[in-house]
């Protein structure tokens, strides 16, 4: 067993997790945070002014497939009922605004169209009068979108929406971020498809304290850490954006961040959880009332949060990696540096530039740790990744 601590950069769901599951394996663990608070971007914590349950950094609903996830995140924290219900306000084919449902599903489509379709009826709408036949393998957001749905479809629901979040064209994003929304004809209006589905009962920052509860643990808040302090550690888990690691020496990776506008209402504001604005001339992409991400909870007031995406300057906190053409290559040049860097491994959504969801995020850290033990015990050396970022 090595003498030398190990050290982890970042107090999220990622360094959490490593960090529990060296301890438990008797290795001494320090986890640093340059934030104030753990959690990472899953931080919650409660409102002031409501006592309402807030998702700090905008929503985060936890599904899965995974058994063994589920398990684990269960036994840090009571996992209650949560169906993430989207609902979307936009213009539909006849120009009149109205609230729709999202994901896309029989009910968006008979609204959107004012008809009375049956799942076979409207399956044969979309695809012999709106689909675009044309498009046999979409690459782009804006081809998956023609293709699977058509553009009026699009145009009411994604394209203002995307342009708003993402800050560029959809024909110049992936066709896998659409890919994350179901089509559905029938009336399963659950955005997602998984197995597993909930809220921990006292939110995720409360989990992720549980998570980092054990006496080999030392949590150090409000701490910068750099490179050059590396050589003090058995090894280094580093769940901050790679590029920050090497001083952005090689440039900056591209990030959308998010700004949040509070309000306070008495009583309720919109009746759901997330409501979703379609039309470009909105400013805002979505409004959460965070007392419904707690539906067991009785609260007279709410809170919500109007929800803006920009572009990241240095000093804002990244949200979701762009990950276009340009950021690629240079995400690639750093990969290769870290590649022949000893010591240090890069995890999670900032350390591996990747849009990941939570359950995702788990399950790579859970594997992570594990694959380090191996290392230790076979004498071998841990990589740079255990998941490759390109
Ligand atoms: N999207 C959209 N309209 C919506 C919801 C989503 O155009 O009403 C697009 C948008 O580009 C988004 C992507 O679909 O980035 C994936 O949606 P998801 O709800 O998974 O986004 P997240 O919760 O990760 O922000």
């Amino acid at each position: 067993m090595v003498t030398n601590p190990i050290h982890v950069v970042g107090a999220g769901l990622s360094g959490s997790i490593i960090g529990r599951k060296l301890a438990e394996a008797g290795y001494r663990v320090i986890v640093t945070d340059s934030r104030s608070h753990i959690g990472g971007n899953c931080h919650t914590e409660r409102d002031s002014e409501t006592g309402v349950m807030t998702h700090c950094y905008g929503p985060h609903i936890f599904h899965t497939d995974d058994e063994e996830v589920w398990k684990y995140v269960n036994s840090f924290a009571q996992f209650l009922p949560y169906k993430n219900r989207v609902k979307t306000t936009s213009v539909d084919a006849y120009g009149a605004e109205g609230v729709f449902s999202l994901p896309l599903n029989l009910h968006t489509i008979n609204q959107f169209f004012r008809k009375t379709l049956s799942p076979n009826e409207a399956k044969e709408f979309i695809t012999q009068e709106l689909a675009d036949t044309t498009i046999s393998e979409p690459t782009t957001f804006e081809e998956q979108a023609l293709k699977f749905m058509g553009n009026e479809l699009y145009e009411a629901f994604f394209k203002g929406y995307t342009i708003k979040q993402w800050g560029c064209e959809p024909k110049d994003l992936p066709a896998s971020i659409l890919k994350r929304l179901p089509i559905r004809f029938n009336y399963d209006d659950n955005y997602f498809f998984h197995k597993f589905q909930g809220m921990p009962e006292h939110g995720y920052s409360n989990m992720i304290a549980k998570i980092l509860d054990h006496p080999n643990i030392e949590l150090r808040l409000g701490t910068f850490f750099s490179r050059s302090q590396s050589g003090k550690y058995a090894h280094v888990f580093y769940s901050g954006a790679i590029d920050g690691w090497f001083d952005y020496e090689l440039g900056r990776l591209g990030y959308r961040t998010l700004d949040f506008e509070r309000f306070k209402v008495d009583g309720d504001f919109q009746g759901c959880a997330v409501m979703n604005y379609g039309d470009l001339n909105v400013a805002y992409t979505r409004i959460t009332e965070h007392k419904y991400f707690s539906p067991w909870e009785q609260h007279d007031a709410s809170v919500c949060y109007k929800e803006f995406s920009r572009a990241a300057e240095p000093e804002d906190i990244p949200y979701y990696p762009i990950r276009q053409v340009n950021e690629k290559a240079l995400l690639s040049n750093y990969v290769d540096i870290a590649n022949t860097s000893d010591g240090v491994t890069f995890v999670g959504r900032l350390g591996t530039y990747r849009y990941l969801d939570m359950d995702v995020t788990i399950r790579e850290a859970l594997d992570t740790a594990d694959h380090f033990l191996n290392c230790m015990r076979s004498s071998k050396k841990m990589p740079a990744f255990f998941k490759s970022p390109l």
